[in-house]
Formats: C-alpha cells, sequence, structure tokens
C-alpha cells in the first residue's frame, strides 16, 4: 500500500509515472491524451482508482472487534440480505457488480449490523476474484465472532464478461463458501439459505 499525500486542494497527489501510465493507456487504447476532454483524466483515474482500492488500507476484522454479549437469549440466525457491492476483477480490472447475503449463527455475541457490510467492502474494495471474495468475508467472520456457523452468498456480474468477450450482460455469477453448522447440518443450511432467498 503506497502512502498517498494531500495536495492544498485537500485531493490526493497523484504521482507522475501514475498520470503517465493511464496516458500510455489512453494513447494505446486509441484515443489522443493531449486533447481537451482527457487532459485532466489521469489524475481522476487514478483517484478513482485509490478509491476503489480503499480496503488495501484496511484490516477488514477491525470492525468486528466490538461485540456485544448481551442477546438477550438470542440464538438464531443474524442475516444481512442483499447488500450491494462493488469490486473490481484482478484480471481485467473491470468492473464486479452485485450483491452479498451474509449471515451467522451467533454463540455468545453478535456486532452491529452494518459492521457485516463493512467487512463485505474491506475486501470488496480491492482487485479480487468472486470466490476469493466470498471466503474472505466467511472467515473474517468465522474468526472474529467465533460462531456456530456463517453464510455468505454473493451474486454478481462481471464487466469483463459483459462489456468484453463473450459479452453477456445479465448474466450474474453465484458464489458461496459455507462454514461450521451451516455446513455441517443440512437442517441449518436449508434454512440459512431459504431466508438468503435461494
Ligand atoms: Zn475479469
Amino acid at each position: 500500500m503506497t502512502e498517498v499525500e494531500l495536495g492544498p486542494d485537500g485531493k490526493i497527489l497523484v504521482p507522475g509515472p501514475v498520470q503517465d501510465a493511464i496516458r500510455t493507456l489512453i494513447e494505446w487504447a486509441g484515443d489522443d491524451p493531449s486533447r481537451e476532454g482527457l487532459l485532466d483524466t489521469p489524475k481522476r483515474v487514478a483517484r478513482a482508482w485509490k478509491e476503489y482500492c480503499q480496503g488495501y488500507a484496511e484490516d477488514p476484522g477491525l470492525h468486528l472487534s466490538r461485540t456485544f454479549e448481551e442477546v438477550g437469549g438470542y440464538d438464531e440466525i443474524v442475516l444481512l440480505r442483499d447488500i450491494p457491492f462493488q469490486s473490481h476483477c484482478e484480471h481485467h480490472m473491470a468492473p464486479i457488480t452485485g450483491k452479498a447475503s451474509i449471515a451467522y449463527l451467533p454463540k455468545d455475541r453478535v456486532v452491529g449490523i452494518s459492521k457485516l457490510a463493512r467487512v463485505l467492502n474491506g475486501y470488496a474494495r480491492r482487485l479480487q476474484v468472486q470466490e476469493r471474495l466470498t471466503a474472505e468475508v466467511a472467515r473474517c467472520i468465522w474468526d472474529h465472532l467465533q460462531p456456530h456457523g456463517v453464510a455468505v452468498v454473493i451474486d454478481a456480474q462481471h464487466g469483463c464478461m459483459t462489456g468484453r468477450g463473450v459479452r453477456t450482460p445479465g448474466v450474474g455469477m453465484v458464489t458461496s463458501r459455507l462454514l461450521g453448522c451451516f455446513l455441517d447440518d443440512e437442517r441449518s443450511r436449508k434454512e440459512v439459505l431459504s431466508l438468503m432467498g435461494y
């Protein structure tokens, strides 16, 4: 992770070589990087990429460090469904857009529900493959909350498939990672997947 420096305008300073790289890519794609509409594009692209990849600057597990042990005897599934997210595929740096459903069956402790979305974003805002994103989110919750079970299902579209290559807009890819009781116990698995709408 390269440190970022801010300019006097409060925006991230973009080093010359980074701007040059984007200019080179524009030229190679067939346009003229010195035409007016493209003059500031290298800086904008670079800053956008810092934002797409914000996850490198954080440890997503930290979002799960504050837990609540007083759960009033609640011992059922906690589910955050259809969380929208954006990531980028590491093969083409093309957008991956989709939604994730994240569930766990708590053992003694729970977290604020928004934290599950923060964990997702911490991993999504990196260069990814969907399978690894799914596994990383599940593993993070498993390690930090030590629940009875974790289930993560991600349904996403890949820009590298919809906008190039086979060009199949609308096609979603579904990946899942089940741990603990959701893996071992068929009834729990069916319950969580049906709550998620699968
Ligand atoms: Zn790709």
